[in-house]
């Protein structure tokens, strides 16, 4: 197997190019377990660790440009009060190690249902900025990025360059469940973001379809029940309703981790507390 190390992002998109049969590598960490077990045996890795623009990030006119191989430990670090939602997910992943290595880029190229750092990045309408040697850069709204299970928008030739995300207007919040509560691969897990700037509400579900999907329907009925202007408590049973909402918004199976109905439920739940926590929030901060 050949071992590719592009030093410059023009040289990785060259390599992509030149070499259909190169996966690309960044912080391995589902990579490596692919291999391990012998599920993939690519011609070559395109190792991308060296490639210094996809590990930075700016903040420009109120959106971060977060490189694709920023690790979710610089997230937790230098991003929770830009990015809250993401910064909380982050903090959900693996173990201190998984994080120190594990990117948003390869979570995004992994594109697994239970892929955590897509709940938040829906929920905030993220865009991922991809790019080819042949046809420079484009942009795909994360709602439309994941395209099956496992599958992503990605062309054959093209690379993960960023995620752009807008700073946060209000509060964000991210739950998950699992058998523990850490190394865990998510049961079920929901992300909220509420943006009263627009007086908009924006869901991010995970581990409960064949991609991670929002909850559009429950979305514009939670942004019509709200009283932005008072801030007032949230009404009697519109926590609960815009919960079941969620839930109806899911596809889930029964697999090892759970069952459908368990993560319906759970989803419920999940949606509930999160919409509470973010209310209170806000109300607090007036
Ligand atoms: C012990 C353990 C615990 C874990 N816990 C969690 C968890 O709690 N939550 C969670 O979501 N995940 C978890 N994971 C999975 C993994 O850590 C994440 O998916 C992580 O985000 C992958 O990032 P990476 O940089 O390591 O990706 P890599 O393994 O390097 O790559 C992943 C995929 O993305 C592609 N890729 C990488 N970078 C690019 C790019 N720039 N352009 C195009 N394609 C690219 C690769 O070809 C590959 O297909 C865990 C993994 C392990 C081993």
């Amino acid at each position: 197997m050949d071992f590719l190390q592009p030093s410059s992002w023009d040289e990785a998109l060259a390599l992509r190019a030149e070499r259909p049969d190169a996966l690309p590598i960044s912080g391995g960490t589902d990579v490596m377990v692919e291999l391990n077990f012998d599920r993939r045996r690519p011609g070559a890795l395109l190792d991308l660790t060296r490639v210094g623009e996809l590990r930075e990030w700016s903040l420009d006119g109120g959106t971060v440009r977060l490189g694709a191989g920023v690790p979710y430990a610089r997230v937790i670090t230098e991003l929770g009060a830009q990015l809250p939602g993401l910064a909380m997910a982050s903090r959900t992943v693996g173990s201190p190690q998984i994080r120190v290595r594990g990117t948003v880029g390869g979570n995004l190229g992994s594109a697994s249902p239970a892929g955590d750092a897509h709940p938040p990045l829906l929920a905030a309408g993220a865009e991922v900025e991809v790019a080819s040697a042949a046809r420079g850069p484009r942009r795909v709204p994360v709602a439309e990025f994941f395209t099956g299970v496992k599958r992503n928008a990605l062309e054959p030739d093209e690379l993960i360059a960023a995620v752009l995300v807008r700073t946060a207007r209000g509060p964000q919040q991210f739950c998950k469940v699992g058998t523990r509560n850490a190394m865990v691969i998510s049961v079920s897990a929901f992300a909220l973001a509420l943006h009263p700037d627009r007086q908009a509400v924006g869901t991010g579900i995970g581990s409960a379809a064949p991609t991670p999907r929002r909850a559009p329907e429950a979305e514009e009925f939670l942004a019509g029940a709200l009283d932005w202007a008072a801030r007032s408590p949230l009404p009697d049973g519109l926590a609960r309703a815009f919960g079941e909402r969620v839930a109806a918004a899911a596809s889930p199976i029964d697999d090892v981790r759970g069952t459908a109905a368990y993560r319906r439920h759970s989803l419920a739940v999940l949606a509930r507390r999160a919409v509470t926590w973010a209310w209170d929030d806000l109300r607090r901060a007036a």
